[in-house]
């Protein structure tokens, strides 16, 4: 698999962990596989990235293969959001390669469920390693968010959508709130809404 393809699946299988540990759901059982699923790709997925690129082997490809099925394990259970509602909608307007598009928004999606799920976004900090010790709730869902962008960053995944334009948003709009992940979601979003959240990654 070369390097785009590792970073844009790596991210999307992060982001079924992600969104998996915050849908509406989510219950214990699914709690184990996805804070597993979390740790695994926040450790392997910079690494197997790099062995893609080189074409050295190392542990990160494993990694990635483990912690991707681990986190099927947990979404195909109890389902997914709205990060996923709008990057089916991205896929299908604009071809953008859907962990790509998932990777793109997955900050987005947790800025704005944050009010709602708080305490999870910080447990999810400390799924991808930060030590957030001496932080408020607030501040570790806050370092959660930083943590997916750095490392969507350092995977080189883009941040803006290509083709993305203002007169498209309606449509696109409907189309996420119509998704069959769109209920999952932990907090409701209306129509104007998703347009707002859509224009975030409009270049
Ligand atoms: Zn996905």
């Amino acid at each position: 698999m070369p390097a785009g393809l590792t970073a844009a699946t790596g991210m999307d299988a992060l982001t079924h962990a992600i969104e998996g540990y915050t849908t509406r759901g989510a219950w214990e059982l699914s709690d184990m596989f996805h804070f597993k699923a979390i740790q695994l790709i926040s450790q392997n997925l910079r690494d197997s990235y790099a062995e893609a690129k080189s074409g050295q082997p190392g542990s990160g490809r494993e990694g990635m293969a483990l912690g991707q099925y681990v986190a099927g394990m947990g979404f195909s259970n109890v389902g997914l959001g709205i990060d996923h509602a709008m990057a089916h909608t991205l896929s299908a307007h604009y071809d953008t390669p859907h962990g790509v598009a998932c990777a793109m928004l997955l900050p987005i999606a947790m800025e704005y469920n944050k009010p709602v799920v708080t305490e999870r976004l910080a447990q999810v900090a400390v799924a991808m390693g930060v030590d957030t010790t001496g932080m408020t709730t607030d501040e570790a869902a806050d370092a959660a968010i930083a943590a997916v962008k750095q490392l969507s960053a350092d995977v080189n995944i883009p941040k803006t959508c290509d083709g993305l334009v203002e007169e498209d948003l309606d449509q696109l709009a409907s189309d996420a709130l119509a998704d069959a992940c769109y209920p999952g979601n932990p907090r409701e979003a209306d129509h104007e809404t998703v347009k707002e959240l859509f224009r975030k990654i409009m270049a």
